[in-house]
Order: structure tokens, then sequence, then C-alpha cells
């Protein structure tokens, strides 16, 4: 019988290009993922379409995932002939367990390999700004747990070597035991003046630093109330901390987005913002199955034609090469209903029109997804007499309800974008599933829309809209953002 196989992946510490390429390919393959709490939900959907998602940190209903239950879980998968994908922050192999679960596996006869990852110690020090060794303020580097299975859950170490043998000392999950730590160490030799620095969420839109020295740090930690996930740099690399880092100061640092999304890919505008330092989350996911052609169907016939998506002018153009129609004998005016349609037509080496320059015609094709003819058509009387075409369909899936789930209930999402009526309604649909409302997602998030036609969409719907853009373009979006980071820096 065949077996199946288990990939122990390193997600990295946050941000999600922090993946390896390795394990990202290995990711995508997985049937079923089982992901711990401090693994960034924005990666569950690079996962394959009808993935079982495991979510094995804590719920408000349900008590963790104990280690020997994970264990089991990851044989029986794999017995049943799945690709089982175990993703955990960081680098697997520190402080992840990872040794207990490729020994249950090899006990089991089960295949796996261990994909290994950026480590919170290095990602997060990294995006404070500080490198966790120089030439001359640390040669050497160690990575120590802040909490563990003693009886009073303080780390057995040896204190001595470590106070006066290590240069640069990275504590994990070190947040609660913080005064015992640096009374251990300067105990035990090192200078009270020692500078430290912790990173909370590091690597992302979240990420919060706090400096100071051994003798002070532990009360400024209880006074700015900070908290795990953080790590503690100890060592005088932590002075070469600046005000800023270069991640922080990226213009859309701190901006949680939420970016409605009506086909299947990364929008240019959400790529965009990604570069610019925000975090981003299109959501829904989409997946798109085109149509087959009506063999009846003659394109000869038409004097206009209307694209609803590009996805559409691609369809169009992909069916003139399989019935071998030559683009000289379709006579129609082609008009796009997006600046983007209109580019898609372009690119084909036709000219291209708005469809605000149409003329009356009672000889007019419109091509668009089936998900447009069911939530828009009916709502434009602009082609009052028209033949219609469902060129593709982009199916939800289902998958990212719950990465949306999981990133509202970190809350995560500080604002939401709407590129289009159509995205709004799409959003509003899903949302339902994860138990929000446009007024409880209005509460959460400022609301971005991209003109007045979205704008009425959202407000109808019952959104509060805080932003319309005058001219719906990537610029004047990063414009209103950017200023609205600085009012809250
Ligand atoms: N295997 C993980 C560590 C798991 S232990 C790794 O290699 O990074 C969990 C601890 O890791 C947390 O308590 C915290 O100390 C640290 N950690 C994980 N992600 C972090 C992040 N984004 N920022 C700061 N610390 C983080």
């Amino acid at each position: 019988m065949y077996k199946g196989y288990v990939y122990l992946i390193g997600a990295g510490p946050g941000d999600v290009r922090l993946m390896t390429v390795k394990g990202q390919q290995c990711l995508e393959k997985a049937d079923v993922v089982l992901y711990d709490r401090l693994v960034n939900p924005l990666l569950l959907e690079t996962t394959k379409p009808g993935a079982e998602l495991v979510y094995c940190g804590k719920l408000p209903d349900r008590h963790l995932l104990r280690q020997e239950a994970i264990n089991d879980l990851l044989v029986k998968y794999a017995l049943e002939g799945k690709r089982v994908a175990r993703l955990k922050g960081g680098d697997p192999s520190v402080f992840g367990r990872v040794g207990e679960e490729a020994a249950a596996l090899e006990e089991a006869g089960v295949s796996y390999e261990i994909v290994p990852g950026i480590t919170a110690g290095i990602g997060a020090a990294t995006y404070a700004g500080v490198p966790v060794t120089h030439r001359d303020h640390g040669a050497s580097f160690a990575v120590v747990t802040g909490h563990d299975k003693s009886p009073a859950g303080q780390p057995i170490i040896d204190w001595k070597g470590l106070a006066t043998g290590v240069d640069t000392i990275a504590f994990y999950m070190g947040v609660k035991n913080l005064p015992y730590i640096c009374e251990q160490l300067i105990e035990h030799g090192r200078s009270p003046k020692t500078p430290v620095l912790l990173v909370q969420w590091g690597t992302v839109g979240r990420q919060k630093t706090l400096t100071g020295d051994l003798a002070t740090i532990a009360e400024l930690v209880q006074k700015e109330s900070f908290s795990n996930p953080a790590i503690t740099l100890v060592g005088e690399v932590a002075k070469l901390r600046t005000k800023e880092s270069w991640f922080e100061r990226q213009p859309l640092f701190g901006k949680h987005i939420l970016f409605g999304r009506t086909t299947e890919g990364p929008s240019e505008i959400a790529s965009e913002l990604t570069k610019l330092g925000a975090d981003v989350f299109e959501y829904p996911r989409l997946l798109t199955k085109e149509d087959q052609l009506d063999a009846d169907i003659s394109f000869e016939q038409y004097d206009q034609i209307i694209f609803h998506s590009p996805k559409s002018v691609d369809w169009f153009f992909a069916q003139l090469r399989n019935k071998r129609i030559d683009i000289r004998s379709i006579h129609a005016r082609f008009y796009g209903a997006s600046k983007k349609s209109i580019k898609a037509i372009e690119s084909f080496a036709c000219l291209g029109f708005g469809v605000h320059e149409m003329i009356e015609s009672d000889r007019r094709l419109v091509i668009a997804s089936k998900n447009w003819e069911t939530r828009e058509r009916k709502r434009y009387d602009l082609y009052s007499e028209h033949d219609f075409f469902v060129s593709h369909t982009d199916e939800v899936i289902e998958q990212s309800n719950f990465t949306c789930q999981r990133i509202l209930d970190e809350d995560r999402v500080d604002t939401i974008v709407f590129p289009s009526a159509e995205a709004v309604r799409m959003v509003t649909e899903q949302i339902l599933a994860c138990q929000e409302t446009p007024e409880t997602l209005s509460k959460r998030a400022e609301v971005i829309c991209f003109g007045p036609e979205t704008a009425k969409a959202a407000i109808e719907l019952g959104y509060e809209v805080q932003h319309m853009l005058q001219k719906p373009s990537k610029e004047e979006l990063v414009d209103m953002l950017k200023s609205n980071v600085k009012q809250s820096r």
C-alpha cells in the first residue's frame, strides 16, 4: 500500500516571503496542512484548492492540540496515503519539537523530510535593524529558551557559561521570565549595562520593539505590557538599534489591508501595496474555470463586442484561434469595461474603447464571467439590447474564508479596499461565513472605495465608507494610505 509523505516545514518568522522556495513548493503539494498559531495565516492561501487545513493552536472552544495528538494525526494522515505538510513558525528545529514529530514518523515507518526556515531570533532581529553578529560588537550567537520543562517553568541553563561565554543571546518565549533571566545573567557576571532589545511580532506589520539594558528592561516590559511572541536579544549588538529600522521605515509599514478581489491571481495594486510595506490580504481567493464555446455562436454578426474582464478578452482570442477564425473577419469594435480589459484588448493589436464611448447598436455582444452575470448584469441597463456570453467562472476557494477568519481573530485588518462594486458584493457574500457583516467590518476597519459606483454599492450594503478615491488609480490609493499612516505615527 502506498504510504503518504510528511513535510516538516519551517514557515519563517511571519513575513510570508521569508519562507523558503522549497517550503513553498511542499506546501503547494499538500493534501492536509497542520499549522501552528505563529504561522502567518496568509501562507494558507497558497495551499491547493480543497486542501484540508488543521489548526494546532489554541481556540476559544478547545485546548491546544497536544503534541502527542499532533504526532498521531501526522501518522494517521500519512497512512491514509496523503501528502501532509506540518507547518511550523520560524525554523522547525528551533524550539519546534520537530525531533519528536520525526521520531513518531520514523516509528510508524512514514517517510518525511525536514525543510529549514528562518528562525525568529534572526528574522526579528534583522527586521528590527540589528545583526546578530558584528565584527565590532559580537562574535558569537546563541538561541536559548526562556521557558522550560522545569517545575517552575524557568529554564535550566548553564547561566555562568551563557553570561560570560556568548556575546549575543536570543531568548525565545522569554517575556514572562524576563526578570529571572536578567537577574541570572547579572548574577553570573554579565554587566547590568548590557543592551537589550525586545522585538514583538517581528517581520510583520505589528512589529514592535523595546530597548533597555539588563538592569532596566524587565520593568519597561511590564510598563509597556509587552507580551509574546517576542524575542529578547541581549548583547552589544542591541545598541545598533536605531529609532526606526529599514523595515519600519517603509511607507506603508503597519497598515493591515483587506483588498477585495474579483479575479484569480494577485492584483497589481495589491502587490504594490505589499512592496511598500503593508500587510495585504486579498480576499476572497478565486479559481478560474474556462467555459466552453457554444458551437453555434458566430462573432462575425456583431458590430460591438464588450469585454468585462481581461480573462474574457483572452478567452475570446483563444476561441478565434481554436476555431481558426481570422481576426480580419470580425468587424466589431471592441470595448473594455475597465482599463485592464482595454489593455488586454490592445495587447492583441486591436483598438480597445471605453464603454462610455459606445453608441446605440442592436448587434452587440457582451462577454463576461459567470460571477458578473449573476451579480452585476441586472444592475446595468447600459446594454439594453445585447447577446451575452459567459467566458469563465471564478469559483471561490472556501479555504480563504478560513484564512479570513484567522486574520480577523488576530485583529489584523485596519483598512478595507474595494476596487469595484463587484468586489464589494463578492467580499460581503463571503464574509458572512466568518460571522461578520458590513456593519461589524466597518467598526474594525476604514473602508476605501475606488470611485462613486463602488462607494454606492458599499453604502447600500451597510458599510461606512470613509474615503472615496477621486481618480481610481494606484497612485491615489497609495497617497491616501501614506497620509493615513503619517497621521497614526
Ligand atoms: N521555531 C520557532 C520558535 C518557536 S518557539 C522559530 O524558529 O522561530 C515560539 C517563540 O518564538 C515565541 O514565544 C517567540 O519568542 C518566538 N517568535 C516566533 N515568532 C516570532 C516573531 N514573529 N517575532 C518575535 N518572536 C517570535
